[in-house]
């Protein structure tokens, strides 16, 4: 149904990749690369139908521009998705046939892992084709670190925005999920004195975090509107919705997770409460910019990728400091941002 897609008019390349024999339907979509090549990783879903899947690649895409505009990257916006289960339908033949696929691109998309593809699957793919990032062997492996140090230097710049200080010492913040991201940012937050409370689906995370950080486990959603100063996201994507937000008391949500508003309206339903909200894709891009550090002589270096996180909170200081003078969401201010630094990109080459 073209109309539907007319909101994704603007991507510069799509392609489809069919091996029946093998089980491979994938989509490369590549939005924009005036910033640079297109990188973002393999989402491998069951998505019931071809336009569900088509619709994801092309809005995770355009994402992955936003995402690396606003980290101030030399990276444009690519996406791919694998329709498969990665549980049951995904096999080396599968992946024997999308490294053909990515092979026939030839560069002009960078892939890496994302949702149902792990660091082994990018191992398998780049030893079999070029331009695959995270892996393990000669890559930059584990984004996890960088991602939670990011969040917790965006935490530290909402708090001095809101507060005049980032001290954490007595701050009480929320994490929900302690996974490789939720666990290496509460260690972060509790080594500078924040109270932690926790959640987990897994009880043994969330148990974890009593012994030895100190925490409080909540069970549920109990986490979401939890009586504290932050509230930091690590899990699931949509938890700042209608419903939820008017339950939160925390003044600032700040967390690694995904797509973490339920509808783009929910910016303003913060906004209007007086939440100060860290856009995720700002704040969480510590693993692009981990991946990003490999495509940059001489090569990937672990401190380097950790030391250029210090962006994360200089651009969202920008972003609250503008998004309180115009009176708009922290979320339409970070898009305006990314787009005036393509606009200026495109401007600058035009000249050339
Ligand atoms: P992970 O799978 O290691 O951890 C997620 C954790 O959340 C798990 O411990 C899981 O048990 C828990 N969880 C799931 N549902 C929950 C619920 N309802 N309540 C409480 N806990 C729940 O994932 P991760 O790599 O730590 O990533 C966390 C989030 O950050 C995801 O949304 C991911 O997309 C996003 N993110 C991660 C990175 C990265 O570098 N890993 C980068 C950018 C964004």
């Amino acid at each position: 149904d073209a109309s539907r897609l007319a909101d994704f008019a603007d991507h510069e390349q799509v392609w489809l990749g069919r091996d029946e024999e093998r089980g491979l339907t994938a989509i490369v979509a590549v939005h924009d690369t005036t910033l640079g090549p297109a990188l973002g990783g393999t989402r491998v879903w069951p998505h019931e139908n071809f336009e569900a899947a088509l619709t994801d690649a092309l809005r995770l895409s355009h994402g992955m521009t936003l995402k690396a505009a606003v980290a101030g990257l030399a990276l444009g916006g690519g996406k791919a998705v694998i329709v498969a289960d990665a549980r049951s339908d995904k096999s080396l033949r599968l992946l024997d046939a999308y490294a053909e696929m990515l092979a026939a691109l030839e560069g002009q998309y960078i892939t890496a892992e994302d949702v149902g593809l792990s660091l082994e699957d990018a191992d398998y793919l780049r030893a079999r084709t070029p331009n695959v990032t995270g892996t393990t062997r000669g890559g930059s492996g584990n984004p996890s670190p960088v991602t939670a140090q990011g969040v917790f230097l965006g935490i530290k710049a909402a708090l001095k925005h809101q507060s005049g200080s980032e001290k954490l010492d007595g701050v009480r913040v929320a994490v929900q999920g302690l996974g490789a991201v939720g666990w290496s940012l509460a260690k972060r937050l509790r080594n500078e004195g924040a109270r932690l409370s926790v959640s987990d689906i897994e009880p043994a995370r969330a148990d974890k975090a009593v012994t030895h950080l100190d925490a409080v486990a909540l069970e549920g959603d109990a986490i979401t509107t939890a009586d504290v100063d932050i509230f930091a996201p690590c899990a699931l994507g949509a938890v700042l919705s209608e419903t939820t937000i008017p339950l939160l008391k925390a003044g600032i949500v700040a967390g690694s997770a995904n797509n973490q508003l339920a509808t783009p309206q929910d910016a303003e339903r913060l906004r209007a409460r007086g939440i100060l909200y860290a856009p995720d894709y700002v704040i969480n891009a510590g693993g692009l910019i981990n991946v990003a550090e490999e495509l940059t002589p001489p090569g990937y270096d672990a401190d380097a990728a950790m030391k250029r996180v210090g962006v994360i909170p200089r651009t969202l200081g920008a972003i609250f400091r503008r998004a309180e003078a115009e009176g708009r969401t922290t979320d339409a201010v970070a898009e305006t941002i990314a787009l005036e630094y393509i606009e200026s990109a495109r401007a600058k080459k035009a000249r050339r």
